[in-house]
């Protein structure tokens, strides 16, 4: 078997790699501090097809495989995990179910502008009492007709304050247990659908995510995505995709994203590291060295996280997981 790159993952690769160093890197500590959503950076991913990396050029993508996606989330999750997470939300949680589930006349009206970055989308599954568990949804979608009637809240959404559209999953048949389940595609503009103010998370803060309030909203038959109860399979499937490029704590979660994030830490650390021994001394070396220490602290956090990742294969819970998880994570749950 050949391991080798081909000279078109090479050109992904090295694509992204400049655009990460030069336009995303210099932006990505501000980004963070000011809790910034970077549409100037979004934009740029846009014109450079990152938004859509593995989506077929007929549906307005880049048209490249999977390990040239994996290879571009890498260089950006180095230069800054925020942008990392806008990126991977559009391509894994919102291109990828639409391609694989949406009739063509959907794919036509909201593929095409999402894999060429003209529109930005969110992918609504939990909910404030539905986070593992996602067959616990409360979010309940009633026929009206030919329509439907949507009621609900969702919650951590990635991208939900910035999205144009959103993949939404919704009970319409609680006695039918997970088979219940069915997903709409939902433009955020429609009338009753409201995203909350941005959640103070620990980190990544530039890509902003919030809850999203569903009051009586009306969405039509078309807008179902895949077939009505088949929504719990459209999540499982995409976070089964979602976890080789998405920052996600289980199986195969976060893999190239935290190896970027581990690559841009460590390049970080060992930059920090050569100041000390080279630069100060006395008093300030003893000074330095207890801020250097504070400030590494997160990398190594980041670091921690990369190994826990790496070996923890297999999900289920670590002291971690729970740490960085919904309520945790976000401080006091949106
Ligand atoms: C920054 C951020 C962004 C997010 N973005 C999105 C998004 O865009 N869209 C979206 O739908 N959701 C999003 N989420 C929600 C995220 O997917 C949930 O946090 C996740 O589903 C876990 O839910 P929870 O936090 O309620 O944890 P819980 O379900 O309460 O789990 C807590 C801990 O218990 C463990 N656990 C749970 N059940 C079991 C079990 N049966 N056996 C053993 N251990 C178990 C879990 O592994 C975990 O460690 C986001 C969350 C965060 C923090």
């Amino acid at each position: 078997m050949d391991f080798d790159l081909t000279d078109e993952q090479r050109l992904v690769q090295k694509t992204a790699a400049d655009f990460a160093k030069n336009e995303v890197l210099p932006k990505a500590a501000e980004i963070d501090r000011a809790h910034r959503h970077p549409k100037e950076l979004v934009a740029r991913m846009a014109e450079l097809g990152l938004l859509g990396v593995a989506v077929p050029e007929k549906w307005g993508g880049a048209g490249f495989d999977t390990v040239s996606y994996v290879l571009a989330m890498e260089e950006i999750s180095r230069a800054c995990a925020s942008t990392g997470v806008i990126m991977s939300v559009n391509n894994s949680l919102v291109c990828d179910p639409i391609w694989r589930f949406a009739t063509e006349a959907q794919k036509q009206d909201w593929l095409v502008p999402l894999a060429q970055g003209k529109l930005l989308g969110c992918f609504a599954l939990s909910e404030p009492e539905a986070g593992s568990d996602a067959a616990a949804q409360k979010t309940t979608a009633v026929r009206d007709g030919d329509g439907w009637v949507i009621q609900g809240t969702k919650n951590w959404i990635t991208n939900g304050p910035v999205a144009d559209v959103c993949v939404l999953f919704t009970m319409n048949d609680r006695a039918a247990g997970h088979k219940g389940i069915t997903a709409f595609i939902l433009p955020m503009k429609t009338k009753g659908v409201r995203a909350g103010k941005p959640d103070d998370k620990m980190g990544i803060r530039g890509s902003q995510s919030s809850q999203i309030f569903l009051d009586d909203v009306r969405l039509p038959a078309d807008a179902v995505l895949g077939e009505v109860g088949g929504g719990f399979k459209v999540a499982m499937s995409t976070l089964d995709g979602v976890r080789i490029g998405d920052n996600g704590r289980d199986r195969l979660g976060g893999r190239c994203q935290r190896v970027g994030q581990f690559r841009g830490g460590l390049a970080q650390l060992l930059q920090t590291c050569d100041g000390l021994w080279t630069g100060a001394h006395g008093l300030q070396i003893c000074d330095c060295l207890v801020v250097k220490f504070l400030r590494q602290l997160h990398v190594m956090k980041i670091v921690r996280q990369f190994f826990v990742g790496l070996f923890h294969l297999d999900g289920g819970t670590d002291e971690v997981d729970q740490f960085v998880d919904g309520e945790g994570y976000v401080g006091g749950g949106g």
